[in-house]
């Protein structure tokens, strides 16, 4: 089984996934890791985020890397969003979430464009959605457990940039699935937001 859950920042992505994935004891990959991870290289090598040659070169990063805390740094996913606009990055890292997302077994896996064009095959296909305050209130949330030192304020920048970065250009990712069930977790916890989502992966 292959269960697709796409969505943008704050609208529960992660959360429900490892849920998911602990019910059904299948793997789980967070594609957003392999674009922190490009990233994070980039940043090794001293490249440039708009250069698309730099951020190809940081294609080539250590899989060792994923397991880095660092990667969940504010500033790592706002850089990771800047090399997900390049055409190439995006193509080169779509091998390597195609082969996780097709392994015997199954998976579950989480991002932008899962459902759309990782794995439009999947069995089960959630497209998150949640109001601007929620996102940001779960946003804010996870920077604070991590100690981030962001104001409220440098959130709310960082989720919009992303957002626009994510839908503003022709090939946006950042598409609902035609056979995708839209989920909204605004007004739901944490438990209703796996509740919900176990009972659409059910049927
Ligand atoms: O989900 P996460 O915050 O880890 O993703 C970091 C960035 O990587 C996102 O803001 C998005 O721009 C990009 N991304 C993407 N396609 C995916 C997953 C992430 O473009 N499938």
């Amino acid at each position: 089984m292959i269960i697709a859950i796409d969505g943008p920042i704050g609208s529960g992505k992660k959360g429900i996934a490892l849920f998911l994935a602990r019910h059904f004891s299948l793997p789980h990959l967070s594609s957003g890791l392999l674009y922190r991870a490009v990233a994070f290289q980039l940043m090794q090598i001293e490249g440039d985020a708009d250069s698309e040659a730099d951020a190809l070169a940081a294609c080539d990063f250590d899989p060792l890397m994923l397991e880095e805390p660092e990667l969940q740094a504010e500033y790592i996913g706002g850089l990771a969003s800047r090399i997900a606009v390049h055409p190439r990055v995006r193509k080169t890292l779509f091998e390597r979430q195609w082969r996780f997302a097709h392994r015997p077994g199954g998976c579950i896996m989480d991002g932008r464009d899962i459902g759309t064009a990782i794995a439009p095959d999947a069995d089960a296909k959630l497209f998150l959605a949640a109001d601007f305050d929620a996102r940001l209130r779960r946003i804010n949330r996870r920077y604070r457990m991590r100690e981030d030192p962001l104001s409220i304020k440098e959130v709310a920048i960082d989720i919009s940039l992303r957002d626009d970065r994510d839908t503003m250009r022709e090939a946006s990712p950042l598409r609902q699935a035609v056979d995708a069930v839209l989920l909204d977790t605004s007004h739901l916890d944490d438990e209703e937001a796996n509740q919900a989502a176990l009972r659409i992966v059910e049927g």
